[in-house]
């Protein structure tokens, strides 16, 4: 079946259901890049720090679709910040990846007390330019860190990568991504897990017959946020990618909105680096 897609501020367009790699083992990574294209899947979701670059591009030469039909992420790691840092970082990812380029290239931390994500900011766009890289975006950044690219730059960014889920619904976040243009994506998007027997999501998966995970994804898509969930197991894979063919109420997407509790599975942006 057809994915939706979400339309970039750039131009492009990119898959709003993908996978995530973070965990998963560099031995298992091409199999599971391999059976998450036959699953459905045409996002995948990777970085340098995740240890496993070179793996998912094995399963990107592997599985049984063009490569031009599935779009790639990675990441420039906290480590790899300012100008020349990051020319190559990007490199390196291409190499291990062993692509030409990859669609979305992301900033994976803000690390404001390191004071190099402007500088890294206009490396990307540079590297945009020259074509090494398709779309750029951000990871973990907060308001006033978009402000700050924006303003010094006046590139958007096309995407903001954030831990998001119903105990952390990122509202502040996803009304300015709205209000200029940037895709929201969601990380954690199952929160560990610690919805799954809220009552709310328990009474959205008994009506509609679907399990709590398929619940809280489908919460994800309607709020039009790109979702990146993980699985290492082909059922799982499956579960995860079956939110496209039943809806929640509008009452059931309120009721899933009082569980926002303000908390973190993650680092917290701010002081991470
Ligand atoms: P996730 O919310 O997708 O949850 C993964 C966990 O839930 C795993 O333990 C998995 O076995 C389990 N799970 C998956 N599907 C399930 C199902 N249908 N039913 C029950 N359990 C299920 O969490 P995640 O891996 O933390 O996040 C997803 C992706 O987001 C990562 O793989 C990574 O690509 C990205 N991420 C990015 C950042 C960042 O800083 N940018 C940080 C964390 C994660």
């Amino acid at each position: 079946a057809e994915q939706p897609r979400l339309a970039l501020n750039d131009g492009k367009t990119m898959p709003q259901l993908g996978f995530g790699l973070w965990q998963v083992p560099a031995d298992q990574t091409a199999r599971v890049v391999r059976e998450g294209v036959a699953a459905g899947y045409r996002l995948i979701d990777g970085a340098a720090i995740y240890g496993n670059e070179i793996g998912l591009g094995e399963g990107l030469r592997d599985m049984e679709v063009p490569r031009d039909q599935v779009f790639v992420t990675t990441k420039v790691w906290n480590d790899r910040q300012g100008r020349a840092e990051t020319r190559a970082a990007v490199q390196e990812s291409l190499r291990r990846i062993a692509t030409e380029r990859v669609d979305l290239m992301l900033i994976h931390w803000p690390c404001p007390a390191q004071g190099l994500f402007v500088e890294t900011w206009k490396e990307l766009i540079a590297l945009r330019e020259e074509g090494i890289v398709t779309s750029i975006g951000v990871s973990n950044f907060r308001v006033a860190d978009l402000e700050r690219i924006i303003g010094e730059t006046g590139v958007v960014p096309v995407l903001n990568q954030i831990e998001l889920h119903p105990r952390l619904q990122q509202a502040e976040l996803r009304a300015f991504h709205a209000a200029h243009g940037i895709v929201t994506q969601s990380w954690t998007p199952l929160g560990q897990g610690r919805s799954f027997g809220a009552a709310p999501v328990l009474a959205a998966a008994e009506r509609t017959g679907r399990t709590a995970a398929q619940v809280i994804l489908r919460w994800h898509v309607q709020l039009g946020c790109s979702v990146i969930p993980r699985s290492t197991r082909a059922a799982g894979l499956a579960e995860n990618a079956a939110v496209f063919d039943f809806a929640l109420t509008d009452a059931e997407m309120a009721a899933i909105a009082t569980l926002e509790a303000g908390e973190r599975t993650g680092p917290d942006p701010a002081v991470f680096s």
